[in-house]
């Protein structure tokens, strides 16, 4: 019988019979919401889909520009494609955006000037933003520049602070930043129509501040998008979502003309823009992961969904839980102990097609102010829309974890993480 095969494989790759019986327990209960899920992908595939017929893709755009990338047909359609994705009037998505963390920095500094504030009315951004901003003292932040930076948290329930928020716009406020995942945080992660909420109250009190959104692990999750809702500037990285597992670096940001031209001007040079910036042959590995993002957010999201209701029902605090509706592909697990957090992060690396032979351990990472573990055995370098997971060696000790570039892949995975913490006794079943 085929299901008896199935069952000799996962044993020959790891996997008990009793580890491989609770997983299949959990994951027959979640069919409805697969199905929910499906639904967003469809939408989210035509919508791309449509963007590239719209915009006139063809195979030009393919071939490969080097030196200063002028009339790179590829990388302006590629931007016209993202303009079109995001309903919004403009785009930059290019190589020489390094990373996610570059791409927010760039869309703060080309669009605030000395004596202007930033704020953020959803509590702490990203830890690696700590130090573009200047939160943690840092050469070359923006607090150099005399850019000063204000910020109210969110409520202990999760929500907005709008007292607080209205008292922190003054008439230095230049930019609002929203981080619509939840980060190294284990808070809500914020759904487009809240961040419609939120950008609408603060466009009430002052209609010219520009509001970014962070949408790092957010795309493709939702039918609507942070622009679709009022934000003036997306910004996101292409290992993540956006880039389907293909892309090999970059990041973009779409949003207002303006905005983005300041952008332009900011990456590469005043009086050249986007004028320049050779591809260099990748352009059809960001067309076409892009492509494939929808489907493999669905992979992702259904992985996330799996691995919530396993860790819940072991008695693990998750966030989101698993019954709840997801804004970004990211799960939280809160196992409490650093051997907890190593031992997922160990089965996430050992469930790797690539370096699954290799053991990841807590280490110092840039941009970060505590040890980090890190597990990804990945295609593209450091991606993170593949199956990984990392987690910071402080309390309250969460793992987070994301990716997947197929759902039978992140399965595999989440099962592997269980299975690690039965053998070293952290759980048991
Ligand atoms: C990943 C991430 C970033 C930074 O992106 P990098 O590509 O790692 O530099 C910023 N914000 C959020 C919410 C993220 O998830």
């Amino acid at each position: 019988m085929a299901n008896l095969d199935l069952e000799q494989l996962y044993q020959s790759m790891g996997i008990s019979k009793k580890v491989y019986n609770f997983g299949m327990a959990v994951e027959k209960k979640l069919q409805q919401r697969f199905d929910k899920i499906k639904e967003t992908t469809t939408y989210n595939q035509l919508k791309v889909l449509k963007a590239m017929q719209d915009n006139q893709v063809s195979e030009a755009c393919f071939a490969a520009t080097t030196g200063y990338g002028y009339n790179d047909l590829g990388r302006d359609k590629l931007e016209d494609v993202y303009a079109s994705v995001f309903h919004t009037e403009a785009a930059l998505v290019r190589p020489q955006i390094t990373c996610g963390t570059h791409a927010l920095a760039l869309a703060l500094a080309a669009n605030t000037r000395p004596g202007d504030e930033i704020l953020s009315p959803v509590g702490k951004p990203y830890d690696t933003l700590e130090e573009v901003i200047g939160i943690r003292p840092s050469k070359g932040s923006l607090a150099e520049y005399g850019i000063t930076y204000a910020q109210v948290d969110l409520l202990a329930d999760g929500g907005f602070d709008y007292d607080k928020i209205k008292s922190a716009i003054n008439e230095r406020t230049r930019l609002v930043t929203i981080q619509r995942s939840k980060g190294y945080q284990t808070r809500p992660t914020l759904s487009v129509e809240r961040i419609g909420e939120l950008i609408s109250f603060i466009k009430k009190i002052k209609p010219d501040v520009i509001c970014m959104v962070d949408n790092c692990y957010g795309e493709f999750v939702e039918t609507k998008e942070p622009s679709d809702v009022g934000a003036d500037m997306v910004v996101g990285s292409l290992i993540k979502n956006p880039g389907g597992g293909l892309a090999p670096i970059g990041g973009y940001i779409a949003g207002k003309q303006d905005f983005i031209e300041m952008c332009a001007y900011r990456l590469t040079s005043p009086g050249l823009g986007k004028e320049v910036g050779a591809t260099l042959g990748i352009n059809g590995s960001l067309y076409q992961g892009l492509f494939l993002s929808p489907t493999v957010v669905e992979s992702a999201l259904k992985g996330a969904i799996f691995a919530a209701n396993i860790y819940e029902r072991l008695g693990f605090s998750v966030v989101p839980n698993g019954t709840e509706s997801r804004h970004d592909i990211i799960q939280a697990v809160t196992f409490g102990t650093a051997e907890g957090v190593i031992a997922f992060c160990e089965g996430i690396q050992a469930a790797a097609p690539v370096d699954s032979h290799v053991v990841p351990e807590p280490w110092a990472m840039p941009g970060y102010d505590a040890d980090v573990i890190m597990a990804a055995g990945a295609f593209v370098s450091g991606s993170s829309i593949e199956l990984s997971a990392d987690g910071p060696m402080k309390e309250p000790y969460a793992v987070y974890f994301q990716g997947g570039l197929t759902y039978e892949h992140a399965r595999y995975g989440i099962l592997r993480t269980l299975q690690q913490l039965v053998d070293k006794k952290i759980i048991e079943l």
